[in-house]
C-alpha cells in the first residue's frame, strides 16, 4: 500500500500517541505497527501478524537453545487433558478450574469423557512421567515444549499481557532429591537472567511469592516480576517448587540406588514468550514507535535505495542475509521521508540509505534506530559496521531500561508512605509481619486500601526488616515488596 493511499483514507502516518500516555500508546503501536490485528470475533484471542511472530520466533529460539543448552529436551503433549487427570492433584483442580475450557462433543455426540484444554501440563505430562520414571537411572528427567495454553481469564485483556489463550514454554523437571529440586530453581532464575535479561533487555527482580500467592499445588513459587512504563508491575517467568505434592498425587516413584523406592521430587517453569514480548515493546518503545534489541527484532536492517539504486539495495540485501542477518528492501513508491519513518515505528534497529552518490564512491550511510546517529561506512565493511551497530544498539537500550527500571524501586516505613509511593507507581518497599498464612490480613488491606499486591521477599538478595510491619506494627519478619499489578 502506498502512502498516498493511506492518507486518502483519513490515517496519520506514524505515531500519534506519546509514550507517556502508555496505555493508548502500547495500542496505537500493536495497530501501527502491526503486530496484531484486534478485530477477531472471539474475546481474549489475538490474530498474531508476521511483525511479532518474527519476533517472537526469535525469542523462542534463544530460550530454547539455553533450556536444551542446560539439558532439557523437547516434547509435544496433546493440547487436551481428560478430567479425570486433573482431579489427581485436588489444590491444582481448585485452583485452574474456574478458568477451564472444556471439549465436551465430538458432534453432537457428548464425550464419555470432558478434555479440558490445557492451562499448563502438569496433569498431561505428569501421568506420563509415572510411566518413564522407573529407576535412579532415568534421572533426573528434564523436558519442555513450547506451546499454546488457554485460560479463560475474566479480568480485562490486553494483548500479549493477558489473554484467554498464550503462547509460552514450560519445562517440568524431576530428580531424585530435594536438593537438586532446589538447584533446578535457581538454574531457572539463572535462564531468566541469562536470555531474558541479558538477550531481551527486560530487567526483573526475583521474589519469592508469600504462601496465598502460590501455584496451585506448589511447595513454593518464585516470579519474576518486570515493571511496564505506567509504573504497574508485570509478573514474567515463574518458576515453581513442586515438592512432592504432585509426584505423589500421579505415583512418580523411582528404584533408587539404595533398592528403595522413593518418590520423586519436581519443579516447573514458566517463561512465557507472549508476555516477554509486551516488556519488550513496551520497555524499549519510544514515541516514534518500537525499538528491537538486534537480535530479536523482526528485520534487522531496512535498506532504502534512494534514486535508482535498487538493484544496489537488493545486493547488499542478499550479501547481508547470506551472513544471517534479517534484511527488507524498501523498493515501494513511497517517499524516503515517509519510508524512514515507517521503519521507525516498526523498530528495525538498522536502516541503510543508499543513494546515488553513495553507490558511486563505495560507501552507504548506516542510522541507528534508537539515537538517529547517522554513520558513513565503507560499502565493504557493510556486514561488520551492520554488526557493530547493532550491538552497540542492544547493550545501550539494555542499560537504558535498567537504569529507569532500578529508579521504580522506593521505600516506605508507614501505611501514608505506602501510598504516597504507591501513588507514582513502581515497587515499594516495606516490611511485613509475615509472608506466610499469618501476613495474608496484612497483605489484603495494603490491596482494599491501596489496590496493590505484595509481590513477595527478594530471593536474589537477602534483605532483614529492622521495623514494624507496616499494617498491623507487630515485629516485621519479612522485607517485601508491594506494586499495583497487570
Ligand atoms: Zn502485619
Amino acid at each position: 500500500m502506498s502512502a498516498g493511499k493511506k492518507e486518502a483514507k483519513g490515517d496519520t502516518v506514524g505515531m500519534t500517541v506519546p509514550k507517556k500516555d502508555f496505555s493508548e500508546w502500547f495500542t496505537e503501536v500493536i495497530k501501527k505497527a502491526e503486530l496484531a490485528d484486534l478485530r477477531y470475533n472471539a474475546k481474549g484471542f489475538l490474530v498474531h501478524r508476521p511483525w511479532s511472530v518474527l519476533c517472537m520466533k526469535e525469542m523462542y529460539r534463544l530460550y530454547e537453545g539455553e533450556l536444551e543448552r542446560r539439558c532439557h529436551m523437547p516434547v509435544w503433549f496433546p493440547a487436551v487433558i481428560p478430567e479425570s487427570n486433573f482431579k489427581k492433584e485436588a489444590e491444582h483442580i481448585e485452583g485452574f478450574e474456574p478458568e477451564l475450557f472444556w471439549v465436551t462433543h465430538a458432534g453432537s455426540d457428548e464425550l464419555t469423557e470432558r478434555l479440558a484444554l490445557r492451562p499448563t501440563s502438569e496433569t498431561a505430562m505428569y501421568t506420563m512421567y509415572s510411566k518413564w520414571v522407573r529407576s535412579w537411572r532415568d534421572l533426573p528427567l528434564k523436558l519442555y515444549q513450547s506451546c499454546q495454553v488457554w485460560r479463560c481469564d475474566t479480568k480485562a485483556t490486553r494483548p500479549f499481557i493477558r489473554g484467554r489463550e498464550f503462547h509460552w514454554i514450560e519445562a517440568h523437571d524431576v530428580f531424585a532429591t530435594e536438593e537438586e529440586a532446589k538447584n533446578q530453581v535457581k538454574e531457572d532464575m539463572e535462564m531468566t537472567e541469562v536470555i531474558m535479561h541479558r538477550e531481551f533487555g527486560v530487567p526483573f527482580i526475583s521474589f519469592q511469592r508469600p504462601e496465598w500467592d502460590k501455584f496451585p499445588g506448589a511447595v513454593h513459587t518464585y516470579a519474576a516480576d518486570t515493571m511496564m512504563p505506567d509504573g504497574k508491575a508485570l509478573q514474567q517467568p515463574s518458576t515453581h517448587l513442586l515438592g512432592q505434592n504432585f509426584a505423589k498425587s500421579f505415583n512418580i516413584r523411582f528404584k533408587d540406588k539404595d533398592e528403595k523406592e522413593k518418590v520423586a521430587w519436581q519443579t516447573c517453569y514458566g517463561p512465557a514468550i507472549w508476555r516477554m514480548f509486551s516488556s519488550v515493546v513496551a520497555l524499549h518503545g519510544d514515541d516514534k514507535g518500537l525499538v528491537f534489541p538486534f537480535k530479536i527484532a523482526p528485520m534487522q536492517v531496512a535498506i532504502i535505495p534512494i534514486g535508482g539504486t535498487e538493484k544496489e539495495a537488493y545486493g547488499l540485501q542478499k550479501e547481508l542475509m547470506e551472513a544471517g542477518i534479517r534484511v527488507i528492501v524498501d523498493a515501494s513508491d513511497n517517499t524516503p521521508g515517509w519510508k524512514f519513518n515507517q521503519w521507525e515505528m516498526k523498530g528495525v534497529p538498522i536502516r541503510i540509505e543508499l543513494g546515488p552518490k553513495e553507490v558511486k564512491e563505495g560507501r552507504l550511510t548506516l542510522v541507528r534506530r534508537d539515537t538517529g546517529k547517522k554513520t558513513q561506512v565503507n560499502r565493504k565493511a557493510a556486514l561488520k559496521s551492520v554488526l557493530t551497530e547493532g550491538g552497540e544498539l542492544t547493550k545501550s537500550i539494555i542499560s537504558k531500561a535498567d537504569n529507569w527500571f532500578t529508579g521504580k524501586i522506593s521505600n516506605a516505613s508507614s501505611m501514608k508512605e505506602l501510598g504516597e509511593c504507591l501513588k507514582s507507581g513502581g515497587f515499594v518497599r516495606t516490611e511485613l509481619c509475615s509472608v506466610g498464612k499469618d501476613g495474608e490480613a496484612c497483605a489484603d488491606r495494603i490491596k482494599d486500601r491501596f489496590h496493590a499486591e505484595v509481590r513477595g521477599k527478594r530471593i536474589d538478595v537477602e534483605e532483614k526488616p529492622k521495623g514494624d510491619c507496616v499494617v498491623c506494627g507487630s515485629k516485621a519478619q519479612e522485607v517485601v515488596y508491594v506494586a499495583k499489578q497487570y
